[in-house]
Formats: C-alpha cells, sequence, structure tokens
C-alpha cells in the first residue's frame, strides 16, 4: 500500500516517516527573536492545562510563571530556546522554527562620497553597498579616521525544522 500523494509537497516527502497532527502549513511553531522571550505557536489545544504542563516540561521548569500565554502564543525566557524546541520535537514529532537575528551594516562617508566608479577597490564594511551613494547607509553613529560612521539595523530571518 502507497501513501504517497500528489497533494504533499517536497517539504513533506522530506520528513517522510514522521507523524504530524497538524496540516504541514502550520506545525508546532518556535520564533526566536534576537532580543525578548521566545514564543511557541501552532500548538494543538491540549486538555487543561497540559500545554503548559508540555513546555514546562520541555523546559525542565516547574514554575508556574515561567510560561506565559497570550493570544494563543505562549512565551519563555530565551535561554529555554534549546530544551524548548527538542521537547517540542519529541513530543510533537516535528517543529517548525523561526529564527530572526538582527544584522547591522556600516558604511563610512569616506566610502559613501567616493567616486562610484571606484566601487571595486571598496574597503569599506559596506563592501560597495553604499559606496559613492552619496548618503549615509541608515543612521550616522559615531566618526572614524575614515569620516562618519553610518549603520543600519536589518533582521534577517530563517526558518527551519527540527525533527524529534
Ligand atoms: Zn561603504
Amino acid at each position: 500500500m502507497s501513501t504517497s500523494s500528489n497533494t504533499k509537497t517536497g517539504e513533506r516527502r522530506r520528513h517522510s516517516g514522521v507523524s504530524t497532527r497538524r496540516s504541514t502549513d502550520r506545525p508546532v511553531t518556535v520564533t526566536i527573536h534576537p532580543q525578548g522571550p521566545t514564543e511557541v505557536s501552532n500548538m494543538p489545544r491540549l486538555q487543561g492545562s497540559g500545554n503548559f504542563d508540555l513546555i514546562r516540561a520541555a523546559i525542565a521548569q516547574t514554575r508556574r510563571n515561567t510560561v506565559e500565554y497570550d493570544s494563543s502564543v505562549f512565551t519563555v525566557a530565551r535561554e529555554h530556546t534549546s530544551k524548548l524546541i527538542d521537547g517540542l520535537a519529541a513530543h510533537f514529532g516535528r517543529v517548525r522554527v523561526i529564527h530572526y537575528i538582527s544584522v547591522r551594516s556600516r558604511c563610512t562617508s569616506e566610502c559613501w562620497t567616493a567616486n562610484p566608479n571606484t566601487v571595486s577597490k571598496c574597503k569599506c564594511a559596506c563592501a560597495g553597498m553604499n559606496h559613492g551613494s552619496y548618503e549615509p547607509l541608515g543612521r550616522i553613529v559615531g566618526h572614524s579616521r575614515a569620516g562618519d560612521v553610518s549603520v543600519r539595523e536589518a533582521t534577517k530571518k530563517h526558518v527551519y525544522f527540527v525533527e524529534g
């Protein structure tokens, strides 16, 4: 007997053999932010305090207030993230992780006021991205030998799956 189906995605096939009680586009999801607590969403509703109990067991914490809940999202302190992911993956078979990190780009005025034709000679931390633009990259945060220093913060997102 075959369980293959044309409706299954390539992603689902890669993880074949893992039983999921959820549709594959709404797996239990852990969201990691650069700062602040880690979130759990798309968790199936368990009886009573089952969701809290499961999360507390995963992170090996007994105190009630180590897990908070608001608008169908559970949160725990960032330091518990690894245990949380492992525990939820062990229970649900698979966890989707949405991992945000803060990425900082830098450029100096020596670079952004340079001739754009010299971009291949750029030695600035912007790697030529802002070379000769005549604009700082984001906001000016200080001064160096290469002139004013500007930075731009961006958030980078990495989505991956952890198997139980
Ligand atoms: Zn630059």
